[in-house]
């Protein structure tokens, strides 16, 4: 089998301009606030962060800490079974950093903690209503794991205050075993979606997959009219990319065409709006499409 060693050209993204993370430094000085989007250099950071406009701009932060206790193999963060504990001031550090910045949306997200009795649910729902009452401008997107399909854990974070609940399939059903960590499951992942929703019927819910991975297009049909049976209202695209060579390989790179037909047909099948694109993240351009798509 052939080994795929160079990149199409259109995932040759030209790197941020330095006055873009200079911008960004400047802002987030003093803060004591640590974005995905800055410390994993993310190259949508230029569109998430472009404009004047901070009511539009979108920035990930990471919660409870670097330390996962599962280990999917696409993914690089680090894992142990036991990772410190959840640092009790970060839901106010966190709120009144975000208050101080002025962001429109803000995607938190978070290790899992499988080794937390609630999974970190009470962290993250404490997160939540800090910052909404410090700043209730800031639109909220939590993008969790999935609490081992326990749904009373879903509810106590869909029910406080966020806008978008957000939770990744990752990819197919039938690929599921091979790619996430063996705790998790396609169905479960549905429970959690299903679970958010029938909690707040009017909560925005979420799902991302990576493309890439070998998935048939019957599998992805099947994935997208069930995540559709459970009312899950946006789905995005994006392109798996392997980030050491211990993790598991890349067979095949989509082109911009393939992206922008499941982007359609997405569409087509009822999702509210779908982002869809080689270097897609599930938080790309959120504050955006939210307000473009839910508020207007
Ligand atoms: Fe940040 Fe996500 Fe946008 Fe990347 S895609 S810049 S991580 S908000
Ligand atoms: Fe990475 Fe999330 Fe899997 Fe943990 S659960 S290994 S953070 S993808």
């Amino acid at each position: 089998k052939k080994t795929i060693t160079r990149l199409p050209t259109w995932l040759k993204t030209p790197i941020p301009t330095s006055t873009n993370y200079k911008q960004i430094k400047h802002d987030l000085r003093g803060l004591n606030l640590h974005t995905v989007c800055e410390e994993a250099r993310c190259p949508n950071i230029s569109d998430c962060w472009g404009g004047s406009d901070k009511s539009r701009a979108t920035a990930t932060i990471m919660l409870m800490g670097d330390t996962c206790t599962r280990g999917c193999r696409f993914c690089s963060v680090k894992t142990d079974r036991a990772p410190p504990p959840l640092d009790p001031h970060e839901p106010e550090h966190t709120a009144e950093a975000l208050a101080r910045w002025g962001l429109g949306y803000v995607v938190l997200t978070s290790v899992d903690r499988d080794d937390l009795p609630d999974g970190g649910a009470r962290h993250f729902a404490d997160t939540i209503r800090r910052i909404k009452r410090k700043r209730p401008a800031t639109l909220v997107e939590a993008l969790t794991g999935d609490f081992q399909g326990d749904a009373a854990l879903v509810r106590e974070v869909a029910l406080s205050g966020l806008d978008v609940y957000a939770h990744n399939v990752e990819t197919t059903d039938a690929l599921t075993a091979g790619v996430r960590d063996r705790r998790a499951t396609f169905a479960q992942s549905l429970r959690v979606l299903a679970a958010a929703k029938e909690a707040r019927p009017e909560l925005i819910t979420k799902t991302s997959m990576m493309l890439g991975l070998g998935e048939t297009e019957e599998q992805m049909w099947d994935a997208l009219r069930r995540l559709r049976g459970v009312g899950v209202d946006v789905v995005t695209f994006g392109q798996y990319m392997r980030p050491t060579k211990r993790h598991m390989k890349v067979e095949e790179y989509v082109t911009p065409a393939v992206f922008e037909m499941w982007r359609e047909r997405a569409l087509e099948m009822g999702f509210l709006y779908c982002a869809s694109g080689p270097l897609v993240r599930s938080s790309y351009k959120a504050g955006e499409a939210f307000i473009e798509n839910v508020l207007l």
